[in-house]
């Protein structure tokens, strides 16, 4: 007899969503998580599209902030503003959100083991080692061990993955606009770009990711706190670190009895490297097969996990990948010039109407409908994102 039904390493918000739901469905949970406080530190800016609200649970009391809208700006600084009319994205305190999710995971009946790293798998044999505690046994396990995973390393090669830093800046008695996020876009950080976040009228998150070092970025986001004039006055309380994983099409998130989830499975954005809601999506896809396989008593039924994987975000992120090259590959010059053409486009009623921080086809399509793209992008390059409809 194993020591679980299902054996979740990492209790970061998808590993412990999905645990939560499968000791809601009355399985037996372990969730073993290396640290020994769950949540910290910080490494997010904790955006999410309120489409969160279909996809977890989510009381009001971590939402920090209701953005309505957002500001896309050029290198040169060509604005594009563009908002909802009602909320359209949430900050959440991160920190808070992903203890109240593992108490959640606890609430229905899993083990949460703290202080408990994982240092062997045998994804064959179901068995996992964790330091200074011995093995543990179940019938599944589940990677959920975010952008590094470990259980990944044991059916994939290393993950690639691109550097992020992010200060938490006090906006001192700055006029700022904490209904909207901005996003600047420049040559030297794209495919990635800048964020501004506001969590309070007076406090921001300010980061980016780009795939640089971590001295870079740190460079960068000084000389953009120093030289915009938003920032005048301003001061960094905090400095923050980390990675996003890089959207892999290829990578592999089941073999055997073991399934990865999350970061650990490259399920983020690959245009904004966001990891929250597609991460939470995939929990209840991968609750849904893993509780049926143990149901039925046939581990082979866990092929449906990528199977409906695929069937859901294939196309969505075949065609994001194709957005993130085109930003990739665009000069400041060319990046300022498509701004000005999609300011007098109309494009900022278009992102508007339907922008979508989750799902970007559909704003694509639209573009490529009424034209306004083609007067952007080369033909060839429209060739090859609408070929992705096919
Ligand atoms: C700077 C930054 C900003 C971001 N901003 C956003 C944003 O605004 N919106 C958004 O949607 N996403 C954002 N993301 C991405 C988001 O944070 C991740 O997609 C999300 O945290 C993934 O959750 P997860 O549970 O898969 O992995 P993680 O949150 O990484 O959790 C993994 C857990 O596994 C544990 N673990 C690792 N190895 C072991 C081991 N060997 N044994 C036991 N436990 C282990 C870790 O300690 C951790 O608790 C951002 C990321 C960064 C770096």
């Amino acid at each position: 007899m194993n020591d679980y039904d299902v054996a979740v390493v990492g209790a970061g918000p998808v590993g412990s969503s999905f645990a939560r739901q499968m000791a809601q469905k009355g399985f037996k949970v372990g969730l073993i998580e290396r640290k020994k406080e769950v949540g910290v530190p910080l490494q997010c800016a904790g955006l999410v599209g309120e489409k969160i609200r279909n996809t977890n649970l989510l009381p009001e009391e971590f939402i920090m902030n209701k953005v309505y809208g957002a500001y896309l700006y050029s290198p040169s600084g060509t604005m594009l503003s563009v908002a909802k009319g009602e909320p359209a994205a949430y900050v959440l305190d991160r920190v808070a959100y992903d203890k109240f999710l593992a108490e959640q995971a606890v609430e229905e009946g899993a083990d949460l083991l703290l202080n408990h790293r994982v240092n062997r798998v045998d994804i064959e044999n179901g068995e996992i080692y964790v330091k200074d505690h011995g093995k543990i046994s179940a019938d599944v396990i589940v990677g959920a061990d975010g952008q590094g995973s470990f259980v990944s390393s044991h059916m994939n090669p290393p993950s690639k993955t691109v550097q992020a830093a992010q200060y938490l800046v006090d906006m001192g008695s700055n006029v700022f606009n904490s209904d909207y996020v901005q996003l600047h876009v420049d040559s030297k950080v794209s495919p990635g770009f800048l964020w501004v976040i506001p969590i309070s009228e007076s406090m921001a998150r300010v980061g980016l990711f780009a795939d640089s070092s971590y001295q870079n970025l740190n460079q960068i986001l000084k000389d953009f706190i120093s030289t915009d004039k938003q920032f005048k006055g301003a001061s960094v309380v905090k400095k923050y670190q980390g990675f996003i994983p890089r959207h892999d099409q290829k990578k592999k998130i089941l073999n055997g009895r073991t399934i990865l989830l999350g970061d650990a499975a490259s399920q983020v954005k690959p245009t904004t490297g966001g990891g929250l809601i597609i991460g939470f999506k995939c929990a209840k896809m991968a609750a849904d097969v893993v509780s049926n396989a143990l149901d039925v008593g046939d581990i082979g039924l866990l092929q449906n996990y990528p199977k409906n994987y695929m069937k859901e975000y294939k196309k969505e992120l075949r065609m994001q990948l194709e957005v993130q090259k085109i930003f990739g590959s665009m000069t400041n010059e060319e990046l300022d010039r498509m701004f000005m053409k999609l300011k007098k486009g109309g494009a900022e009623s278009m992102i508007s109407e339907y922008g979508d921080m989750d799902t970007q086809s559909t704003l694509i399509k639209e573009m490529i409908k009424n034209g306004l793209l083609l007067s952007i992008l080369p033909g060839i390059i429209l060739k090859g994102l609408f070929n992705l409809w096919k």
